[in-house]
Formats: C-alpha cells, sequence, structure tokens
C-alpha cells in the first residue's frame, strides 16, 4: 500500500517538475509551496514578517528571508484580523487577469505539493516524529511531583462524593464493572470562578493514581476551520494509550455553546469542532477508561447535545464555600504556611461571605507575604485581616459578595420557603437551605422529593404556597416586596395556569383542557381556541388561586414567626442548613410541636 503511494506521489512530482519547466511559473522562482498549517504554525512561534495576499493565495517572508506560498481558505482576507493579532499586518494584491492565468496553473501544482507534503507528514509521523501543528496542547499532569488528593479540596463535600464513583472506576475499571456500577463516561462541573473544579478534576486524578489530560475549550477554537477537530482527535488518541486516564477540558462553553445561538464569525470552526468532540464521546467504549470532565460556569449556553445521556449527562454542582467550607479552605492553604498559635480561623471565614476557594488561597498568600516582608515568624491574625481587605478589593475578585442586608433579606426568603414546607402538609420535606449564591439565584432551599409520577391536586396548592413563602416572609418581616421573588412567583403562575387549562383542577372551569397543552397561549393563526369569556375566567381563577395560596403561605409564617427568625438567625450564621438542623430549630423554637 505505501508502495503505492510513493509511486502516485512520484508521478505527481514528475508531472510537476513538467508544468515547472512551463515559462509562466520563472515569476515564482525563490518561493517555496507549504501547507496553511505550516503557515500558522510559524507566525505563531514568529517567523513571518510580512505576509501578502492576494484571493485565496498568501505569500509570506520568513525572518531568514525565505518566501513561501499557501492556498489559504476561499477568501483570506477572513484572516487579516488574526494575521495582525500575531504581529503580522497583510497587505493585499489584487488578483487580476494575469494573476488568475498564472493561478490556474499554480494552483494545481500547490495542491500536488500539497498532497506530497501531505504523504511526507504521514511517513513522518508513522516514523514517530509528531509534528506539533494539529496536534492538541494538552498537557500531561507530571506523574510525580506535587499529587493532589481530595485532601486539598475543602468544602465541597457533595460534589467529592458524587467524584468518588469516578475514582473507584479509574483505580480499576474491570472491577467496577463486574460490580454492576454504571460506567460513568462525561461529567459536567459547574461552577463559578475559582471554586475548585479543576482543582477537583487532579484530585479525581490524583486519588486514582490516573494520567491527567487537562486542556482549555478555548485552546480547541482557532481561526482555522479543521484545526481544532483535529486537535481532538489527537488528544483521544493520546488519551487511549494512556487509559485509565482523565481529560479535562476547563471552559467547555468556548466549543460547546449552543449551535443556534451564536453570532458572528468563527462559528464553523467551533462547530466542526464540538462535532469532533461528541463524535470521539461516542466513540469510545467503557472499557476505554477514559473519563471525560468538563468545566463552565455558563451551564446555560451549552448546547443541548453535549448534556444528553452518554455524553455529559452527569452534573455536579461546585458551589461557592459556606462558612464550614471556608474554614476547611483557609486550614487546607494555612497548613502550609505557619500560622501563630492566637490566629482565629473561624473570624476569618466569617468575615469573608461570597469568597470563592481561589480567593481564599490568595488571601492565605497576601497574608504570608505580608508577614515575610515585616519579617515575622509567622502570620499574625493582622496579616490575614489586611489580606482579606486586599483581596476583597483586589481587581481579582470577581464573585458575588452580598450586603449585611441583602444576606439577611434572602435568609428570610428562603426560611420563609422552608418553613411553609415544614408546616404545610403534603409538602416533601427540607433537605437543605443555603444562602450562598448559585449562578443566578441568591439562595436556595431545596427538597426531598419523593418519587411521584402524577400530582394531586392538594400536592399543587401545597406547591403553590411553598412558592409564595419566599415572598409572604419578606413582607411579613419587612413590610416590603423585592424583585427576588420573581422566578418564584413565574413558576407559580405557570403552575396554577396549568392546573385550571390542563389539568381541570378547577371548579369553576371543569374537567376542561382548554386550548394547546402549551405553556402559553399563542397559536400560530388567530386566538386562543376558547373564548374570551372563558380566557377571563381562566385569569380569574389563576389569580383566585394564587391568591389563596399567598393567604396560606402568610398564615403559615405569622403563626410560626419564632421557628422563622431561628432559621434565619442560623443561615447568617453559617449560611447552609441541613435537613436535620433545620428540623432541630424548628423544633427548639416551636414548644409543643412533638417530633416527626
Ligand atoms: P476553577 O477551575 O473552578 O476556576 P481552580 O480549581 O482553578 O478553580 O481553583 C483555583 C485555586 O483556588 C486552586 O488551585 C486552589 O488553590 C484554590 N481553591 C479553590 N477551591 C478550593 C477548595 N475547595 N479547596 C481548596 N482550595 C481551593
Ligand atoms: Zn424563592
Amino acid at each position: 500500500m505505501r508502495q503505492l503511494w510513493i509511486l502516485v506521489s512520484f508521478l505527481v512530482l514528475l508531472g510537476m517538475v513538467f508544468s515547472t519547466l512551463d515559462g509562466t511559473l520563472g515569476r515564482l522562482k525563490g518561493t517555496r509551496a507549504v501547507e496553511m498549517p505550516e503557515l500558522v504554525a510559524l507566525v505563531e512561534k514568529g517567523n513571518v514578517t510580512a505576509i501578502t495576499i492576494r484571493g485565496a493565495t498568501i505569500t509570506a517572508t520568513t525572518k531568514a528571508g525565505e518566501k513561501l506560498t499557501a492556498v489559504g481558505p476561499e477568501r483570506s482576507d477572513h484572516y487579516v484580523a488574526w494575521f495582525t493579532e500575531h504581529g503580522v499586518v497583510p497587505s493585499f494584491k489584487r488578483t487580476e487577469e494575469q494573476w488568475v492565468q498564472l493561478a490556474s496553473v499554480v494552483l494545481p501544482s500547490l495542491l500536488m505539493v500539497g498532497v506530497v507534503v501531505f504523504l511526507f507528514r504521514q511517513m513522518q509521523a508513522a516514523n514517530g516524529r509528531a509534528m506539533s501543528f494539529g496536534k492538541s496542547r494538552a498537557r500531561l499532569q507530571a506523574q510525580g511531583g506535587q499529587k493532589i488528593t481530595f485532601a486539598d479540596v475543602a468544602g465541597c463535600d457533595e460534589a467529592k462524593q458524587e467524584l468518588e464513583e469516578v475514582v473507584l472506576f479509574l483505580k480499576d475499571p474491570q472491577r467496577f464493572t463486574r460490580l454492576g456500577g454504571r460506567v460513568p463516561k462525561g461529567l459536567l462541573l459547574m461552577g463559578g470562578p475559582g471554586s475548585g473544579k479543576t482543582l477537583l478534576a487532579r484530585a479525581v486524578a490524583g486519588e486514582a493514581g490516573a494520567p491527567f489530560f487537562n486542556l482549555s475549550g478555548s485552546e480547541f477554537v482557532e481561526m482555522f476551520v479543521g484545526v481544532g477537530a483535529s486537535r481532538v482527535r489527537d488528544l483521544f488518541e493520546q488519551a487511549k494509550r494512556q487509559a485509565p486516564c482523565i481529560i479535562f477540558i476547563d471552559e467547555i462553553d468556548a466549543i460547546g455553546r449552543n449551535r443556534g445561538a451564536n453570532v458572528g464569525g468563527g462559528h464553523e470552526e467551533r462547530e466542526q469542532t464540538l462535532n469532533q468532540l461528541l463524535v470521539e464521546m461516542d466513540g469510545f467504549e467503557p472499557h476505554d477508561a477514559i473519563i471525560l470532565v468538563a468545566a463552565t460556569n455558563r451551564p446555560d449556553v451549552l448546547d443541548p447535545a453535549l448534556l444528553r445521556p452518554g455524553r455529559f449527562d452527569r452534573r455536579v454542582v461546585v458551589p461557592a464555600p459556606d462558612l464550614r467550607g471556608r474554614v476547611g479552605i483557609l486550614r487546607v492553604h494555612a497548613a502550609r504556611s505557619p500560622l501563630a498559635p492566637e490566629v482565629d480561623i473561624e473570624r476569618i471565614a466569617k468575615g469573608t461571605p461570597g469568597f470563592s476557594g481561589a480567593d481564599l488561597a490568595s488571601l492565605v498568600n497576601e497574608a504570608a507575604l505580608f508577614a515575610a516582608r515585616e519579617g515575622k515568624p509567622h502570620i499574625e491574625q493582622l496579616d490575614l485581616d489586611r489580606a482579606k481587605d486586599k483581596v476583597s478589593m483586589g481587581a481579582e475578585r470577581r464573585s458575588l459578595v452580598l450586603t449585611p442586608e441583602d444576606r439577611r433579606r434572602t435568609a428570610t426568603h428562603e426560611a420563609g420557603h422552608a418553613i411553609v414546607a415544614r408546616f404545610t402538609p403534603g409538602c416533601d420535606p427540607v433537605n437543605k437551605i443555603t444562602i450562598v449564591p448559585r449562578g443566578f439565584a441568591l439562595g436556595l432551599t431545596e427538597s426531598l422529593p419523593e418519587e411521584r409520577h402524577t400530582e394531586s391536586r392538594s400536592f399543587r396548592l401545597a406547591m403553590l404556597a411553598l412558592l409564595m413563602g419566599g415572598r409572604s416572609a419578606e413582607e411579613e418581616v419587612f413590610g416590603e416586596q423585592w424583585s427576588g421573588a420573581e422566578n418564584d412567583l413565574q413558576r407559580a403562575t405557570r403552575l396554577a395556569r396549568a392546573m385550571v387549562r390542563v389539568s381541570g383542577m378547577s371548579a369553576a372551569l371543569g374537567p376542561v383542557a382548554w386550548g394547546s397543552h402549551s405553556d402559553d397561549d399563542t397559536p400560530r393563526f388567530g386566538g386562543p381556541d376558547y373564548s374570551a369569556r372563558t380566557a377571563e375566567r381562566i385569569d380569574e381563577e389563576v389569580r383566585r388561586l394564587l391568591d389563596e395560596a399567598h393567604d396560606r403561605a402568610r398564615e403559615v409564617i405569622r403563626a410560626n414567626r419564632a421557628a422563622l427568625d431561628a432559621v434565619v438567625e442560623a443561615l447568617l450564621e453559617t449560611e447552609t442548613v441541613n435537613g436535620e438542623e433545620f428540623e432541630r430549630i424548628v423544633l427548639a423554637a416551636t414548644p409543643g410541636l412533638a417530633a416527626t
């Protein structure tokens, strides 16, 4: 097979020699034809001093004075910005007719040269001499050196628990599958910048003793179509050779942005890269023992194709740390530096709500620098306090920091949901309440839902009351309304409309499915398929359901104000309250209430 190729390329070469003899080519004497990737690599290395663009032909002069020509994409002027960014401002030449004529001779020759170069490269690659272009730039974490384990990661116990399984799998893939474990394939870590996503992924590799490939999504997306895709292909090839291993792709949103949603250039490249990634993910089998971990702080913009089963179907939230988490993280980082005995880590943790893991790491680092500058033998409280101020003022902080008023209001809102859930029959038990911001939400109340496939009317009425709990608590405590409840109100309204229009759960409208089953009332043409009078009655009925739910929530809050206040204080103190703690607080604040 190889001999055949060589024969073919020989013939091609022969043909080229003849065409070179043709006088027209005299003008290009002294230039060397290269492939686009090679040219790109040279520009990236800063070896190109000048570039002339003539239609699709790019002529470049290297530092050494060599002239190169490459056939670019159809419209090479597309890449002016890229070249300029890399320090070479291209000049333009018109494609005049004589050039077109010349091109008709040159282009096929260049193509042939391309074929030869390609063959040559194939052979080179076979010889194991890798060409770096189009190769993935994944950095393989050194096996020796500093090994990171779960002990180095503090404050995200839930995420760690989820990742335990991955560690088990990587340690012994066969055993894991024999025991009937569902093999994870792709894992998506979601959390803000500096929340420790990279650290977690490294820790998984460290715990399992597996190689770790680290790459950023933005590194895949290059100006030239096809390069990213070839990097992906190469990355997986490398990984397969090193399996069991972990591939970590930071900022997956750089490649995985919703394909419909992007505007502007460069998306063809991104799409190809994304497609290649999907192909590779679908192509590897459990016995390949490769785990793909991706990180993003914008899960909302990801292409749904990435989230489908068998791809990044496991999602792990890496939240900003709460008080306990911050204490843990500060301890981890302070363990490496000498602390004065009187230092109070808890106090620092209390004073740093909203700090990310990375913020806390740099806080300890700054404190060590302050101490060192003054020649102290260890870090004192004063150093930590100053470092805290520096980090919270500093431009590097990007995470959201709440004012004390914001925190109290958020705590009241969340406690309101939880109290209504606790005292409304039919609601699921409260699992967790937190005022640590996540994504767009300032706080969160989580319940432990039972498995249910259908929902009763009374359950939905309880849900409506629960959704009103946050707003009701704010009104009851502060006598004011805030925009923070908008999302609750939307959800409640949607649920109430569905009850009335779709589920036949309103006596006034009867057991009728009014209109389409979709959420909105706007069919493609004409109005809704019920009368205006019915529309009015639906609105009234929705309003009545929501008013009643609101009244019920306020009653519950009023009747259990002491419990609400106790929960608010606990939230302000520790930021997260779990189900058991919540129950304990409520019992302590409510005399006569029996434990359930
Ligand atoms: P991300 O990838 O989420 O942006 P990183 O994992 O790169 O964040 O975190 C940056 C640094 O911040 C880490 O190297 C570590 O020093 C520190 N850090 C972040 N989160 C934690 C944590 N939970 N425990 C200990 N250190 C942390
Ligand atoms: Zn709410």
